[in-house]
């Protein structure tokens, strides 16, 4: 193995191996280091991937054995109270073509299978034994010289590149290290992210969720699920398996005195969605700390002379209430920081004022429009009355609107003016609601 390659990529996750796959595709000579025994293995998401990058990394990627579990064409948001559940559910054909709208993975799976993907094209480049993926080491230090970045040590060894991508997820104490970020990002700009993967025999999860072949349900929760505590819950449908899980404010689980464990024990019990994992069984358990997608969380800035932020190292994810998009915000900017790198190498340039291509780049794509024009979403959801109040006034309405009790039944307005006051204001709705309408 040569010690100095066009780019090094520390990472091995979604956006490293994007980047990996770019490079490889535009014959730059490269190592990418993960930390973990294969790629996948320490990664954690709900997941849905969303977007359409992946046809582009690769093409007709739903025709391959392997990699992602079901397309989605199925989605549903459920309001929860204690006892009920009151859903918005949306299913549609036109979501049943490829390239989806998005498709369910298990990382273990998924990452691994990328891997195999950019190692294939690594042997179809124009240097073969050049480039390389490695696997179980990690990566302490990122060498500087005179301010800027000249590559890597792990453990004794050092390795030298014109370029680094630090792709290395949201725990980036390398981009820290360089001084792109302050040592400790603010608690609220993070959350936990803890789920469980139950396994159900294909057949009966088709049945039970109404799929069709390889079609796949994605349902969010908001109430009762993460027990008042920010956050919201999920569960998508996997080939045989469900994967159930929660993402929670680390502030308010902090403040509320309660354990992400014990939140999860509670959203299984759940009558709804005890109904949807009986009989299953739990064959992982994972947690994994998660960015809010508060822009403010952004580290200084994304490059300087020889280095890269991608991904979630760089706090790029979305959670506007519709879904979290971090897999594919890190897919996009890992293809992104790539195509910089391969301008800088015909160039001749790796400094800071042609690296800072990559950040407009970003800047023009849907990753950073979408991060602005939804900040105000993601800050209505950390209100407090969006994780009681809301579900259970809908709920309480639900309740009243689909019981017939024998008695005269009020109108749906008496029975909403009802839940209203019984959970909320008038005035904080209208003021809910004009926020609402504008941030979404
Ligand atoms: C519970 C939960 C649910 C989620 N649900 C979704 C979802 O449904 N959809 C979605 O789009 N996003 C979701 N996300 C967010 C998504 O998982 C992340 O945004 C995404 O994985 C970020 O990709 P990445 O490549 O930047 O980082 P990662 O996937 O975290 O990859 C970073 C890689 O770098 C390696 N690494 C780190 N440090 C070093 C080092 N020093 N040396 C060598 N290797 C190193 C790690 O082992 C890892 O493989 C969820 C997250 C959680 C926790």
């Amino acid at each position: 193995m040569e010690d100095k390659f066009d780019v090094i990529i520390v990472g091995g996750g979604i956006a490293g191996l994007s980047a990996a796959m770019t490079l490889a595709r535009g014959n730059a000579k490269f190592l990418l280091i993960e930390r973990g025994e294969f790629c996948g293995a320490k990664n954690v998401s709900g997941g849905v991937l969303w977007g359409n990058d992946l046809a582009k990394l690769v093409p007709k990627y739903w025709k391959e054995e392997g990699g992602y579990e079901r397309f989605v064409n199925h989605r549903r948001l459920t309001f929860m109270d204690d006892q009920s559940a009151f859903s918005v559910d949306f299913k549609s054909a036109h979501f049943d073509a490829p390239p989806y709208t998005g498709v369910t993975v298990l990382r273990s799976v998924f990452d691994a299978w990328l891997a195999g993907k950019v190692q294939e094209a690594i042997e179809s480049s124009e240097h073969p034994d050049e480039s390389f993926l490695a696997t179980d080491i990690l990566v302490e230090e990122v060498l500087q010289e005179n301010g800027k970045v000249i590559g890597i040590r792990a453990g004794e060894e050092r390795f030298y590149a014109d370029c680094v991508i630090l792709a290395e997820g949201v725990n980036n104490l390398l981009t820290r290290q360089i001084g792109l970020e302050k040592a400790y990002v603010p608690v609220d700009h993070m959350a936990i992210g803890v789920k469980e993967v139950l396994k159900l025999d294909a057949s009966r999860l088709q049945d039970r969720f109404q799929l069709t072949g390889r079609s796949g349900l994605t349902n969010e929760f908001v109430g009762a699920c993460s027990e008042g505590v920010e956050g919201g819950g999920f569960l998508y449908t996997n080939s045989d398996s469900i994967s159930l899980g929660l993402v929670l404010g680390l502030k308010d689980l902090k403040e509320k005195e309660k354990t992400p464990y014990d939140v999860l024990n509670t959203f299984k019990q759940h009558p709804a969605v005890a109904a949807m994992i009986h009989g299953a069984e739990t064959v992982e358990y994972s947690a994994h700390a998660v960015s809010t997608g508060d822009i403010k969380a952004l580290p200084s800035e994304l490059y300087k002379d020889g280095v890269l932020i991608a991904g979630e190292a760089a706090h790029l994810l979305l959670n506007a209430g519709k879904a979290i998009q971090g897999m594919d915000f890190a897919m996009r900017s890992g293809i992104l920081a790539a195509e910089t790198a391969i301008e800088g190498k015909k160039a001749g340039d790796f400094s800071s004022s042609m690296l800072k291509n990559y950040r407009t780049a970003l800047e023009n794509s849907y990753v950073l429009k979408d991060m602005r024009s939804f900040q105000d979403a993601v800050h209505l959801l950390h209100q407090q009355e969006m994780f009681s109040a809301i579900p259970n006034m809908i709920c309480d309405f639900g309740r009243q609107f689909f019981t017939i009790s024998g008695e005269p039944t009020p109108k749906a307005s008496k029975m909403m003016q009802a839940s209203i006051k019984r959970h909320s204001s008038y005035w904080d709705l209208v003021k809910l609601g004009l926020k609402g309408a504008k941030s979404l």
